[in-house]
């Protein structure tokens, strides 16, 4: 095994970091040691394609671990360190910020202390190709209105939800290890991810599994907010190019030019399943579409101008909203089984304690 190729992914049995996983295995090279804590949102079936695959090395435990952090450095010596492991859901950071300092703020902190050790210690060529990349969210901008120009690079923070507050705090002590310590940053700031494997508390799985069970679809006030959709492997794809070709330091945005309002989001998907698989009775998926009321302090839109990233790394993305929200249905409804043994118990009760209704 050549150690120089092997890179120490955190949170990598969520949404995003399995896919980043898969990706990075399907197109790079070396092994993947994967460090998640697996909280409600990590679950192993995401990785069940790698469970035999040597280049795959799945190490339960805390970001926060520093001891444990420590002797996976040591043991692995990875060129990169790539940060998901976070608390990531909104509404839950409303009802229960504490887990959201915790991993976001705390862990955060731990991790850098233990790769900055980890990086000051390497021999000088090894030190100045070393890089930590941290994935980060366009929420640490606030909130826009509908005629204000995208989030850039230099758009001020002005984070409004306990979750999009620890994320700014983040970024900037990952700043900060740059700035004071010279280590080799990476920070990207992305706009909503879509696809397979997330989690169906957040919108677009939740649509699917609730229109599938002609259960009630649960949407915020009018449903009138804006966000920017990203198919999670063009953000995967993203990622990559940044830790190959971004500046030690820098901050990229990472959009996927596709402003929808919520409302849009949820016709779109009710209109393809009413395509795929048109219910019995000839009513349509959209009449299951329940106004409930709306998220404390929601921002109003997200917009990413993701200029920087196309002109200094040749980054953009693949696929269009129209083609991988298909793809994404399609894949939620050929995983039936990972939807049924996601949506426990547990997953029950939360969305009963959030919109009322099971
Ligand atoms: P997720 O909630 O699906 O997954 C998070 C993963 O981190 C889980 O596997 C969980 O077990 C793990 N984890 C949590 N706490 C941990 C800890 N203390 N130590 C180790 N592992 C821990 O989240 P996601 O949607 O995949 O998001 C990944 C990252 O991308 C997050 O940092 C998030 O802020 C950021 N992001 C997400 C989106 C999005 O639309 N989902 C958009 C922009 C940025």
């Amino acid at each position: 095994m050549n150690p120089n190729s092997t890179i120490l992914v955190t949170g990598g049995a969520g949404f995003i970091g399995a896919n980043f996983v898969h990706t990075w295995l399907e197109t790079g090279e070396g092994i993947v040691v994967n460090l998640d804590k697996l909280t409600y949102a990590g679950n192993l079936e995401n990785l069940e394609a790698l469970a035999k695959d040597p280049r795959h090395v799945f190490i339960q435990g805390d970001i926060g671990d520093r001891q444990r952090v420590d002797a996976l450095l040591d043991d692995y010596r990875p060129w990169a360190v790539v940060n998901f492991a976070a608390e990531s859901h909104v509404d839950r950071s409303i009802s229960t910020p504490d887990d959201f300092i915790q991993t976001n703020v705390v862990g955060t902190f731990n991790l850098l202390q233990a790769v900055r050790s980890y990086w000051e210690g390497l021999p000088d060529e090894e030190r100045s190709a070393f890089r930590f990349l941290h994935v980060s969210t366009d929420e640490v901008y606030g909130s826009l209105r509908n005629d204000d120009p995208a989030f850039s690079e230099t758009t001020p923070y002005s984070p409004n939800s306990p979750y999009s507050a620890s994320k700014a705090s983040s970024n900037h002590l990952v700043r900060s290890y740059h700035h004071t310590y010279g280590l080799p940053t990476l920070t990207t700031n992305c706009s909503n991810n879509y696809g397979p494997w997330q989690f169906p508390e957040k919108l677009i799985p939740l649509v699917v599994h609730h229109a599938l069970q002609g259960k009630p679809i649960p949407v915020y006030g009018d449903g009138l907010n804006i966000r920017d959709w990203l198919f999670v492997t063009d953000h995967c794809r993203a990622i990559m190019a940044v830790m190959d070709k971004g500046r030690p330091g820098a901050v990229y945005n990472v959009g996927g030019n596709s402003e929808k309002t919520n409302l849009e989001v949820i016709l779109t998907v009710c209109a393809i399943l009413d395509d795929i698989l048109p219910f019995a009775d000839l009513r349509r998926h959209d009449t299951l579409i329940t106004f409930v009321k709306d998220r404390p302090g929601h921002d109003q839109r997200y917009a990413i101008d993701a200029s920087k990233i196309t002109d200094e790394i040749g980054w953009a993305p693949e696929e269009t909203f129209e083609t991988g929200i298909r793809k994404t249905v399609q894949w939620y409804l050929d995983n039936a089984q990972w939807v049924k043994n996601v949506t426990s118990v547990a997953y029950q009760n939360w969305i009963e304690t959030s919109y009322g209704q099971r």
